[in-house]
């Protein structure tokens, strides 16, 4: 019996056929890998969401060319481009014609059934791609495995279900020795309608599929050689971390380390499986472990920003001394299935950060009802063009000295939140958008100088 991983490789990873190369290249050389999760070739997902928001004719024949380009690059250096045309026309019409619809009246179902089509095509171009190589690829609708809620743009997944039909479908062709190739991202709700689970989710997808299927770990091969302490598109000299907790890793991924999507985590932590991440160009470069209980543990892990962070002070002075007011504006944000991330509060307000955390829907977070229901309890005051940053480390509470090595660092910035003290493991800040790359910078020199 195999000791199954199951591998997930991102946008960049399979956005050209030498990616693609690469990422067969990586399958070959584990026996283990017998499970692969794919996204969507890279930009294909951005031009579907763009299709799905509803465009004009003019503008639809524009993106669907650009799809159409990436797609048809990759066919044509396959030895039997073929063998996947019709299928991937036949996909590229449905887009056609979806988009078509999208124009005349969007919905969240409409979007997540045109968006899934990009996965669906690195799926089938991927596996022929293995196949031409003698691997024994087969490719498998994931959409007949991951059971999901209708909530659609940022569907959960339904684990008991996604478990008995994983089991049915995947375990009997690893038997067979093949290797599947299938979809992240996408689901299907008990209506029988696509669904997805949250921009980046195919980092999830594959963690929940390691858990159903009892691997020994998940493999997330992306673009950069590991968890760096900082995003290394902004730090040049930030640092790969060898081994790295659960807990330190989903704080990272919660405050915007886009290298693994939030709740990918989840799956893990609860089932104790590693997650290993590294880059498929260049496996040998090694990567980092995420494991539950490695050392050491350092007081600063990392640092994670997250940009385009809106900030909503809620202020009444019935909160004076007053019973019930939090409760009240909370059950307007849970009516409206808006999540809180960061939040403070004074004796007559509070302040709170909200986030659309990658949903693929494309409404305005806070609508003009949910400000007018909120306006009932209190004065709502919105800004926007901020971004936080979130300081990760371990115990943070319990050292000295810690305000004083950022503060000096942030002295000659605006800071408009702080947030410590609720987590051990993270100090949160809200920060002007045009400054956060700076900031990020100066605390990254004086957090990981050494
Ligand atoms: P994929 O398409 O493979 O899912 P993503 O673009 O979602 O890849 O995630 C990889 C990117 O995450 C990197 O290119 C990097 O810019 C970004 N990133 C942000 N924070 C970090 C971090 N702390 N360590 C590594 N990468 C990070
Ligand atoms: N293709 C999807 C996205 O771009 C999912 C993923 O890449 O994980 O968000
Ligand atoms: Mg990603």
């Amino acid at each position: 019996m195999i000791q199954l991983s199951v591998a997930k490789f991102g946008g960049t990873s399979v956005a050209n056929f030498e990616a693609m190369s690469a990422c067969a290249n990586v399958i070959a050389s584990d026996k283990n890998t017998r499970v692969v999760i794919l996204s969507a070739s890279a930009g294909i997902t951005d031009f579907l969401v763009e299709l799905a928001a509803g465009c004009e004719l003019s503008q639809r024949k524009i993106i669907l060319d650009k799809v159409c380009q990436i797609q048809y690059n990759i066919i044509n250096q396959l030895q039997s481009p073929d063998a996947v045309l019709n299928q991937i026309e036949l996909l590229l019409k449905h887009i056609e014609s979806l988009a078509e619809s999208a124009s005349l009246a969007t919905s969240p179902a409409l979007t997540d059934e045109l968006i899934s089509h990009g996965e669906m095509m690195s799926t089938l171009i991927f596996t022929q791609l293995l196949k031409e190589q003698n691997i024994p690829a087969v490719w498998v609708d994931v959409r007949e495995i991951v059971a999901t809620n209708d909530c659609y743009g940022k569907a959960s997944p339904d684990d008991i279900k996604t478990k008995k039909q994983a089991q049915q479908i995947i375990l009997p062709l690893i038997q067979e020795q093949k290797v599947v190739i299938t979809q992240g991202f996408i689901g299907r709700d008990p209506n029988g309608k696509t669904t997805t689970l949250g921009r980046g989710g195919s980092d999830y997808s594959a963690a929940l599929l390691a858990e159903v299927l009892d691997a020994k770990d998940v493999l997330i091969w992306t673009d950069v050689a590991g968890i760096y302490t900082t995003d290394p598109r902004v730090v040049k000299d930030a640092k790969r971390i060898e081994t790295i907790s659960f807990n330190e890793a989903a704080e990272m991924a919660t405050f915007g380390a886009k290298v693994l999507h939030p709740a990918t985590l989840l799956p893990a932590v609860r089932s104790n499986i590693p997650v290993f991440v590294g880059s498929s160009k260049a496996p040998e470069q090694g990567g980092t472990w995420v494991t539950k209980d490695p050392q050491p543990r350092p007081t600063f892990r990392a640092i994670a920003l997250r940009r385009n962070q809106t900030l909503v002070t809620l202020s009444s002075l019935g909160m004076f001394h007053a019973k019930g007011f939090l409760a009240n504006i909370f059950n307007v944000l849970e009516k409206h299935k808006i999540s809180v991330d960061v939040i403070t509060t004074s004796e007559i307000s509070v302040a709170l950060t909200l986030d659309k955390k990658g949903s693929t829907s494309q409404s305005e977070i806070l609508s003009k009802s949910v400000i007018d229901e909120l306006s009932q309890y209190c004065r709502v005051q919105i800004e926007k063009q901020l971004a936080l940053i979130a300081i990760v480390g371990n115990s943070l509470h319990t050292k000295k000295g810690i305000a004083k090595d950022l503060f000096n660092e942030l002295e000659n910035y605006n800071i408009r939140l702080i947030s410590y003290g609720a987590s051990t493991n993270n100090i949160c800040m809200l920060v002007n958008d045009d400054e956060v790359d700076h900031i990020v910078k100066g605390l990254h020199y004086s957090l990981f100088k050494s």
